[in-house]
């Protein structure tokens, strides 16, 4: 795992990195400044932290961690020489997980990082499992929640357009009434991975949205690479070819697709985007089903 090592002194940088560096990926800062620019880019498991450092001293670089919602998160052990009670009530007052003074037990050391760590560890499995469909195995609608949020002010900052495709399987109802609820499942799952298995690129997104619609969110993709995906997301759930009598679309499950660009820009909610392609996707389903409607947002 990654940890972060702040400190101003070499010599007790050597002696963690000695004692650390061979069961994790250690990084060192050895000033306040350079510690908060590193967790922007690298996002560390945790953080070791020194106190007395000059210009910004361990107290300031916790209280800014603490006040923003991505960092917050992060566990914080302040090491320092700071070794009167108030200082250490001060620590866990501001929010850190452990206090250890120096001079400190190398040994003793290890465990408490190791004890911290295997905490992080598992509450990032139990926050990956809780952004996961338990039917289709893809991501749920609150991963999605959360990437559209991060893109839309990432796409903000950077300036670069984020499309999004809606997807709402057609006649879905009639296929659960003909086949039945745990083939309407089946279903489900085997659209569910399709999907995925075509969407991998880093930073796009495919989610369950809910029922049986589906969403992709692509950042840093144009209208025109975005229109490419999405047609291939239509062809790849037709070529499941997944026999479905009762749809008067087609004899096999197909889906209808809207779809929207748009730079994203501070002053308006991401949410413009869903219902821009909730728009578009009803037009789909007006126009025969089967089929993608998509349009370039201008957002002002
Ligand atoms: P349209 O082509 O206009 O989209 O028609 P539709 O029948 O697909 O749409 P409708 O919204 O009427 O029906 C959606 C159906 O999806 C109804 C609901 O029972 C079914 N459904 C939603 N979630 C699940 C699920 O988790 N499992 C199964 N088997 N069915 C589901
Ligand atoms: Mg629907
Ligand atoms: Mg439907």
């Amino acid at each position: 795992m990654k940890i972060l090592l702040v400190d101003d002194t070499e010599s007790n940088i050597d002696i963690l990195l000695e004692l650390l560096s061979s069961e994790h990926e250690i990084s060192v800062a050895m000033d306040g400044q350079t510690a908060l620019e590193y967790v922007r880019n690298e996002q560390p498991d945790i953080i070791l932290l020194d106190v007395m450092m000059p210009q910004m001293d361990g107290w300031e670089v916790i209280r800014r961690l603490k006040a923003e919602q991505n960092y917050r998160e992060i566990p914080i052990i302040f090491i320092t020489s700071k070794e009167q009670v108030e200082d250490e009530i001060h620590g866990f007052e501001l929010g850190a997980v452990d206090y250890i003074t120096k001079p400190f037990v190398p040994v003793i050391v290890k465990s408490r990082v190791n004890t911290h760590l295997e905490l992080k560890r598992q509450r990032d499995i139990l926050a990956n499992l809780s952004m996961i469909d338990g039917l289709t195995g893809i991501s749920n609608r609150r991963r999605f929640d959360e990437a559209l949020h991060k893109e839309w002010t990432r796409g903000a900052r950077s300036n670069f357009p984020v499309s999004l495709i809606l997807m709402d399987i057609d006649f879905f109802k009639p296929y659960n009434d003909n086949y039945g609820h745990p083939a309407g499942d089946e279903c489900l799952r085997k659209v569910g991975q399709a999907l995925a298995r075509e969407i991998q690129r880093a930073p796009d997104l495919v989610a369950r949205y809910g029922g049986e619609e589906f969403v992709s969110l692509l950042p840093e993709t144009d209208h025109q690479g975005a229109q490419i995906v999405a047609e291939k997301l239509r062809t790849i759930v037709e070529r499941l070819a997944i026999p479905h009598a009762h749809s008067r679309a087609a004899d096999h499950v197909t889906l209808s697709l809207g779809m929207v660009t748009a730079f994203p820009s501070r002053d308006q909610s991401p949410l413009i985007l869903v219902q821009g392609a909730d728009e578009l996707l009803y037009q789909s389903k007006q126009a025969g089903r089967n089929r993608l409607t998509c349009r370039n947002m201008i957002v002002s």
